[in-house]
């Protein structure tokens, strides 16, 4: 696959190191499924950090630390989620998110050629599906936080470029766009946003909030 836009490899680093915020392991996740280059680089990073790692001397554990650690190992391993395998090459990470395929999301219509599904929201940063129908354009914003885009299906553009499947896309507070569907087959794109997007067009300004933009 052709991927063109891939996460910087402060986000790589932070992923291998377990360091990631769960909406941005999600992305990074996912991307990862489309890139075999990004898993490859992913892979060296964990491998020279658990080499890092082998070189630190051992410190002893606290007995506090150690007795934490000990009723952790006795917890019960969380359940995998028993899902009946893809139909349409949704990929796996993201299904527990969704609770199956991509083909049976139940989405939220904003408009007649606009849809959404919200995924979840943790200490301000929501993860969700965008769907735009082709040659949607989502209207000029600009971002307070910042905003990472993962094509799943379909593509869009703007003026920093063409996305496609695989293809990442953040933007934050200094980057004005208005993004549009590419012709063909719906948009669909995971959406991590850490805080509301600034639209400059009023109804995008009373909707935007309703549907948890
Ligand atoms: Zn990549």
């Amino acid at each position: 696959m052709n991927i063109r836009h891939h996460p910087d490899e402060s986000l790589l680093l932070a992923y291998a190191g377990g360091a990631s915020d769960e909406a941005i392991g999600l992305i990074i996740a996912t991307h990862m499924v489309f890139c075999a280059q990004c898993r490859r680089s992913v892979a060296l990073m964990e491998k020279i950090g658990g080499g890092l790692l082998d070189t630190l001397p051992a410190a002893p554990l606290s007995a506090a630390a150690r007795d934490a650690l000990l009723a952790r190992l006795d917890e019960p391993a969380p359940a995998p989620a028993r899902l009946p395998p893809s139909r349409d090459g949704t990929p796996g990470v993201l299904r527990p998110y969704l609770g199956g395929d991509l083909s049976d999301v139940r989405w939220r219509r904003m408009g007649p050629s606009l849809a959404y599904k919200p995924l979840f929201k943790r200490d301000g940063i929501s993860a969700k599906l965008l769907r735009g129908a082709p040659g949607t354009e989502v209207g000029h914003h600009t971002h307070r936080g910042q905003e990472s885009t993962l094509v799943l299906s379909g593509g869009f553009s703007d003026i920093t470029g063409s996305y496609g499947p695989g293809d990442l896309q953040i933007a934050d507070g200094n980057l004005r766009h208005s993004p549009i569907a590419d012709p063909g087959e719906d948009c669909i794109n995971l959406a991590v946003t850490t805080a509301p997007l600034k639209f400059e067009n009023l109804i995008q300004k009373i909707a935007g909030p309703l549907f948890g933009f």
